[in-house]
């Protein structure tokens, strides 16, 4: 599932290619991804201009001269891919077709279907849910501190919870805490002062070095111009057991923390 880094480059990506754009069509190929209803979702978009693309959490937020918001969600296998005015073949498994009047399209691609693209009125508190955002500079060591006080819950499972902070999944939470030389099943509300700012600064150091390497390709990630990533090639723990740990050469091992797997070491992460 597209992280942080990913959705960020995607967002990236997309900003080159549509900003400025009118849209002159919208197709709904399966009606149950979008919001509104599919010929309302369709009809209101005609006319309307993207002024910007940006992300909020694992979301890609993209912001129309109406002052509306196209919120898309990739979910497992979501892709936004934009083609060109030549293509006539849509981008396979397309759910969305989305065209502009200088006749290049975007596509929201998704093989399984769990991702969502939906039309939001400017009033409309959608990201409300949505966790502080890990690279900005509300993300200090004393809001880290608070969020993480007297929390029983296993360290690890919170930095995946959203409403907390935004746009860390399994990948990332990974290689942070190993970054940060911290126990993934530590209760998130025992880590020492040292251990959260070590924690923190990791958080933002494995974000940024993934965003700097166009995202991590484990999966069938590629961002808006169809590559893939390159942090996969650089991954210290993630997807790694019976490997050797980067730092200390002893096996990295492979656990499962609330269903979900889990890499780290035993021996120099505590
Ligand atoms: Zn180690």
């Amino acid at each position: 599932m597209p992280e942080l880094p990913e959705v960020e480059t995607i967002a990236r990506g997309l900003a080159n290619a549509v900003v400025g754009k009118t849209i002159d069509s919208a197709t709904v190929l399966l009606p149950r991804v979008v919001a509104p209803e599919p010929d309302r979702f369709a009809r209101e978009l005609v006319g309307d201009r993207i002024d910007a693309v940006g992300r909020r959490g694992k979301f890609v937020v993209l912001s129309l001269a109406s002052r509306r918001q196209l919120v898309v969600h990739l979910r497992m296998t979501g892709r936004l891919i934009v083609q060109g005015a030549g293509a006539t073949i849509p981008e396979p498994y397309s759910n969305v077709l989305i065209r502009f009047s200088d006749g290049t399209r975007l596509c929201f691609a998704d093989v399984r279907t769990f991702g969502r693209m939906r039309l939001v009125e400017p009033e409309d508190p959608w990201a409300a849910e949505v966790g502080i955002e890990p690279l900005s500079g509300d993300f200090s060591l004393e809001r880290f501190s608070s969020l993480l006080a007297s929390r029983t819950t296993p360290v690890k499972v919170f930095l995946l919870d959203q409403r907390r902070i935004a746009g860390i999944g399994n990948i990332y939470a990974c290689e942070a805490l190993w970054d940060a030389r911290i126990r993934p099943a530590r209760p998130a509300g025992s880590l020492s002062k040292p251990a959260r700012r070590r924690l923190r600064d990791s958080i933002r150091d494995v974000l940024r070095r993934a965003i700097d390497m166009r995202g991590t390709s484990v999966d069938d990630y590629v961002d808006a111009e169809g590559l893939r990533g390159g942090f996969q090639n650089v991954l210290s723990v993630y997807g790694r057991d019976g490997e050797s740990c980067p730092r200390c050469t002893r096996t990295i091992v492979r656990t499962v923390i609330a269903q979900r797997g889990t890499w780290w070491c035993r021996t120099c992460q505590s």
